[in-house]
């Protein structure tokens, strides 16, 4: 028996062939690779090792022992919280308030530069605040469902959403820091370097959300 892992997301295979299609991410069988059992990632749950057969000794008449019960593994706590954010899909659906805020926070900025405006670089900052408010509940939704869902499979697929994920953070934290200590930062020759900021800041978040549009509609 080959062992099989998709390229995308992690998810092990066992059998002669590929699967048709990843049952986790969905991409095609030409996705997966042949790996060696010493390649599979530890996190990999690997299948239950099959039960050791009755000792054919047994004695006539004498029944079996009855079967030890499978261990339960109950969630608690935290962990079931997590699968139940990643059930409801808590990432795909909290991720639209920054996603839709940030073109509108880099609109506004460029026409406060553009124009000299202090209303619009005001409403840029306020859309800005409400945007990282809502990065924590994104960030700490994205990690469990990649968790849950992709057993944390560090795949190219995510490194780069998580670079992007880090990125965006970074200098949407950065412009609202920056904008409080300078609040004409705008207005300043600096200001070019301020833009520049928040177009890597739009550019990593849309990154991030195409990959995870492909991740979710399963068309890689
Ligand atoms: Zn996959």
């Amino acid at each position: 028996m080959k062992i099989w892992q998709c390229t995308v997301c992690g998810y092990i295979h066992r059998g002669d062939e590929p699967p048709e299609k990843c049952p986790v991410c969905g991409v095609p069988a030409s996705k997966f690779k042949e790996i060696d059992e010493a390649d599979i990632p530890e996190k990999t749950p690997k299948p239950r090792k099959p039960r050791p057969a009755e000792p054919a000794q047994a004695e006539k008449g004498k029944t079996a022992p009855p079967p030890e019960p499978e261990p339960v593994v109950e969630e608690t706590g935290l962990e079931k919280v997590k699968s139940i954010l990643v059930k409801h899909h808590a990432h795909p659906v909290s991720v639209h308030s920054p996603n839709g805020l940030l073109p509108v926070v880099f609109l506004l900025w460029f026409g406060a530069w553009i124009f000299g405006n202090e209303l619009l670089s005001k409403a840029a900052f306020i859309n800005l605040i409400f945007v990282v408010l809502s990065l924590p509940i994104v960030l700490a939704t994205g990690i469990f469902e990649w968790q849950k869902k992709y057993n944390g499979a560090m795949t190219l697929i995510f490194k780069i959403k998580i670079t992007a994920a880090v990125l965006t953070t970074t200098s949407a934290v950065i412009g609202l820091v920056w904008y409080l200590i300078d609040p004409g930062v705008i207005h300043s020759p600096k200001a070019w370097v301020f833009i520049l900021l928040n177009l890597v800041m739009l550019a990593a978040a849309g990154i991030a959300g195409h990959i995870g549009g492909k991740l979710v509609f399963k068309d890689l």
